[in-house]
């Protein structure tokens, strides 16, 4: 199961603060970017969770 991230994303970057395991800013290009291709059994619920929190539910899975 892999992370994606919408371009309505409103980079609050709460995402990558609570879950720097598969969040990150790119600064460079002003967006957020999912760390890993696809969620290691150990993040699943932070990867559940991170959908839950983002105010704009900008993150969902793909497969
Ligand atoms: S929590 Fe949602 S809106 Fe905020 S940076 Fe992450 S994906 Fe974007």
């Amino acid at each position: 199961m892999k992370l994606s991230i919408d371009d309505f994303c409103i980079r609050c970057q709460l995402c990558e603060t609570l879950y720097p395991d598969l969040f990150r800013l790119d600064v460079e290009n002003d967006v957020i970017m999912t760390k890993v291709a696809d969620v290691p059994e150990n993040l699943m619920d932070d990867a559940k969770n991170a959908i839950k929190d983002c105010a704009v539910t900008a993150i969902r899975f793909t497969k």
